[in-house]
């Protein structure tokens, strides 16, 4: 069985490489998609993508472009709201607000 990702696409193989400044994978991956076949995607690490919206610093994947999720081996698209998605130091900021919160003021 092989995995099946958010957008209907599987992975059959892939020609990723990681890059070596953002860690993530890029490159192009051979994914079986319900109306095209097999199709090569090319995937894009976060040194392609834009700047956050929020903190304006970190960065986010580009909005209509693919990823690759390496937890599930699978080829995710990015959409095109894509841009509002916090950064990973956003993301990690929110959950240190919330485990503040719970904890109580001051
Ligand atoms: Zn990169
Ligand atoms: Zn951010």
């Amino acid at each position: 069985m092989l995995p099946l990702a958010a957008m209907g696409v599987l992975v059959k193989q892939d020609q990723l490489r990681r890059c070596w400044q953002c860690g993530r994978m890029k490159g192009r991956a051979l994914v079986h998609d319900a109306w095209s076949g097999w199709i090569y995607l090319p995937v894009l690490c976060l040194c392609d993508g834009i700047t956050c919206a929020r903190c304006k610093e970190g960065a986010i994947h580009r909005p209509i472009s693919n990823r690759f999720d390496e937890a599930n081996g699978t080829v995710l698209h990015i959409p095109h709201f894509g841009y509002l998605f916090p950064c990973i130091a956003c993301r990690r900021a929110e959950t240190q607000q919330a485990q503040r919160g719970r904890a109580g003021p001051g």
